[in-house]
């Protein structure tokens, strides 16, 4: 007869996951606060976690700025289904006697931190179980790498009060991480500290990943608000071009200015709804996580491709085009100024 550990890892592996690891209060104590399983279930014991790959053929096209919906739909779809194996899993272990809690994928935030939700900070940090309990190794990016899925993975996770067996972390021949900052080259916001390291220490392990800066310069790129890079060469899917500040406390103040011209720019296609804005949040990057395939030639490929996929501007419908920086200047410049303040300081 298979064990209660052995049930809910084949529960999520059943799902189609390419991952599935135990995490427990001992292997995660002694790690960051939202490694603490107890602050979202009291008499939580363990933690199932879990990843689902994204669909790496729509990942180029989306670099490539030649198809960003197909990707969008993607992620969205896979952040969903991992939210649901979550909760479908939680009833299961419920039913079984063990009170439990799904944790989102995303877009859940701690309301007790100094700003509230806009810290962004997650209930459980899903990155902490999948390291600790070997469905993934951290990158020097900060995002959690799998030797055949890359970065492209979305997490999940249940906590329980079920005491699980803890599975160990993966191997270090297993992190193909080499340092090649292809990761920091791809964002805009220069949120990864290229010279600074983190680490954290769950359960007695210490994992170590590049420091992140403010967490605000993600926000105001990876939300959409403005996405050209400092070469001017390139940009996300953003059509915004406010500058990313050097100083970290002129964020909040360049943060606040995007999202009020966000608000007023038109819709475009897909999107949805979350919980810190008021408009449609469209994925524009998450170039890091993207970027960063397994296969260094094809790590560099995508680097490549990113870097020549020029900038975005926005029709009054609200479509995205991907044109040469000349021609972005040009469409700009011919904007009314109140149009053009929509997407860059006039
Ligand atoms: S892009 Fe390169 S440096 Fe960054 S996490 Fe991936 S392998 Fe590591
Ligand atoms: S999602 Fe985009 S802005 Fe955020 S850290 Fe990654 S590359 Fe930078």
């Amino acid at each position: 007869m298979q064990s209660l550990t052995e049930i809910v890892l084949d529960y999520v592996m059943c799902e189609n996951a390419c991952a599935a690891g135990i995490a427990t209060v001992e292997t995660l104590a002694g790690g960051p606060p939202t490694a603490d399983l107890t602050y979202v279930l009291p008499n939580a014991k363990s933690a199932v976690c879990f990843a689902l790959p994204l669909d790496q053929s729509l990942i180029p096209p989306y670099l490539a700025k030649k198809d960003r919906l197909s990707h969008e739909r993607d992620n969205f779809r896979t952040n969903f289904l991992a939210s649901g194996i979550a909760l479908g899993l939680t009833r299961f272990l419920e039913q079984k006697g063990f009170p439990s809690y799904a944790v989102a994928a995303n877009e859940v935030y701690r309301q007790d931190t100094p700003r509230g939700a806009i810290d962004m900070i997650p209930d459980v940090s899903l990155r902490y179980l999948a390291v600790r309990s070997g469905v993934a190794s951290f990158g020097l990016s900060g995002n959690v790498l799998r030797k055949n899925e890359g970065a492209a993975i979305i997490l999940g996770a249940v906590v329980t009060t079920a005491d699980l067996e803890p599975t160990d972390p993966l191997p270090k021949e297993d992190n193909y991480c080499d340092n090649c900052r292809l990761c920091m080259a791809s964002c805009a916001s220069s949120f990864m500290d290229p010279e600074e390291e983190a680490s954290v220490t769950l359960g007695g392990i210490e994992f170590k990943y590049s420091k992140r800066r403010s967490y605000l310069r993600c926000e105001f790129v990876c939300g959409g608000f403005t996405g050209l890079h400092s070469s001017g060469k390139w940009s996300t899917w953003s059509p915004g071009r406010f500058t990313i500040p050097t100083d970290e406390r002129e964020f909040m103040p360049a943060l606040l200015h995007g999202i009020d011209a966000y608000n007023q720019r038109p819709p475009t296609q897909g999107g949805h709804h979350h919980v810190l804005m008021d408009s449609r949040l469209y994925l524009t990057c998450g170039n890091c996580q993207l970027i960063c395939h397994p296969d260094k030639e094809e790590r560099k490929r995508r680097h490549k491709i990113l870097r020549e996929s020029g900038v975005i501007v926005q029709n009054a419908d609200g479509s995205l085009d991907a044109v040469v920086p000349e021609v972005a200047r040009e469409r700009l410049a011919s904007m009314d100024p109140e149009k053009r303040a929509l997407y860059e300081r006039v």
